[in-house]
């Protein structure tokens, strides 16, 4: 699914899902261009955006980063959204509990209609609201675990975890011996 393009670079299809709100596009904004405007209503759109990230062992992987445009408001998203995605980040608020119920949700739906082998991330964002915190870390940390994926809270406006997020993705991508 993740497709080389020679043993030491890499490129794959990253989709997010997750409810309206919990801060996809700010988390794609702030890996991307470093940025965070908690003004602006982000319209990252029906387009992607990519990025390329240098790794200790000297491979880049290149992520191509599909965002919605907010369709995931209305109605289940079309599983042409993430077929052939080699990773889906599942991203729920951490101070969110029916963000939280709908990140399982769409958990289950990848389980579903997607490639078997496609990476699952969960990711807790706001985690800078830690005060108003409603989904607690062992409650995320349990459901990914019983589901193979992996976990880590994030905060796109404090950019804490944002960059450890894709590192670790990036090293469980499949690679060729060299
Ligand atoms: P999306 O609908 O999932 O794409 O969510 P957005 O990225 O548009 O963000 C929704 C709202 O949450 C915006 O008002 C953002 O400013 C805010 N937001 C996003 N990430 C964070 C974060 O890490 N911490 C805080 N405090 N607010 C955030
Ligand atoms: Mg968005």
């Amino acid at each position: 699914n993740s497709m080389v393009t020679d043993s030491k670079n890499l490129r794959v299809k990253l989709v997010l899902l997750g409810d309206s709100g919990v801060g996809k596009s700010c988390i794609v904004l702030r890996f991307v261009r470093g940025q965070f405007d908690p003004t602006s209503k982000v319209t990252v759109g029906a387009s992607f955006l990519s990025q390329t990230l240098a790794l200790q062992d000297s491979t880049t992987v290149k992520f191509e980063i599909w965002d919605t445009a907010g369709q995931e408001r209305y109605a289940a998203l079309a599983p042409l959204y993430y077929r052939g995605a080699a990773v889906a980040v599942v991203v729920y608020d951490i101070t969110s509990p029916e963000s939280f119920v709908k990140a399982k949700y769409w958990v289950k739906e990848l389980q579903k209609h997607a490639s078997p082998d496609i990476i699952m991330a969960l990711v807790g964002n706001k985690a800078d609201l830690h005060e108003n915190r409603s989904v607690s870390v062992q409650d995320a940390q349990d459901y990914a675990e019983k589901n193979g994926m992996f976990f880590i809270e994030t905060s796109a406006k404090t950019a804490n975890n944002i960059n450890q997020l894709f590192e670790e993705i990036a090293k469980r991508l499949p690679r060729t011996t060299p």
